[in-house]
């Protein structure tokens, strides 16, 4: 900004003329220009900035306080989303990501590398389908279909577990003892009477 005193020239809104036009400074407070006369008409008035040049500093800085928290607010925003796909995927072994095949199996919370949707982690193992959550969407897609020998037994079905151990022979000592004092409980021979 060029320095502005009293004597130079300034370009404001002439109240008079109604026009941006050349002004001599007439009087400043502090930095701030107070009173002009328009060049043109020769009419003394209070300062106005020309329309274009923000002269209000109460009113723009807070404007651009205002915009600079949107945005920053916005960025946070947009960044949290990235970031939280890298985080996750940060605790995992992304090194030693294979490359996705149907013929293999996964396990939840292993990275894979896809072809098309890049890297992705297993988020849930249904059967013969895995949900791989990709940096853009999550796929359904299939594994075990190479009839992997190896895999199968490292693996405890999970039907094994729904059974429990209602059809196993469990020695349960407690619950028997209390079945046998009722079953002889006869009614009392009443021999006198
Ligand atoms: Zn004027």
């Amino acid at each position: 900004m060029a320095t502005q005193k009293v004597g130079g020239e300034v370009d404001a809104q002439c109240t008079r003329c109604k026009l941006t036009l050349a002004h001599t400074i007439l009087a400043m407070v502090g930095p701030k220009i107070a009173r002009v006369r328009c060049n043109t008409c020769g009419g003394d008035h209070v300062y106005r900035a020309a329309p274009g040049v923000t002269d209000r500093p109460s009113a723009s800085s807070s404007g651009t306080a205002r915009a600079a928290r949107a945005a920053t607010a916005a960025a946070a925003k947009a960044e949290k989303v990235i970031i939280s796909f890298e985080e996750q995927l940060s605790g995992k072994d992304v090194a030693n990501a294979p490359k996705y095949s149907p013929k293999d199996t996964y396990q939840v919370d292993q990275v894979i590398q896809h072809p098309t949707f890049g890297t992705g982690f297993v988020t849930a193992v249904r059967g013969d389908k895995v949900d791989i959550t990709f940096r853009t969407d999550t796929k359904t897609l299939v594994h075990g279909r190479g009839g992997a020998p190896a895999e199968k037994p490292a693996f405890s079905p999970p039907n094994a577990r729904s059974t429990g151990p209602a059809d196993k022979p469990q020695p349960a000592q407690g619950s028997e003892l209390p079945a046998e004092p009722v079953a002889e409980g006869e009614p009392p021979v009443s021999t006198e009477g």
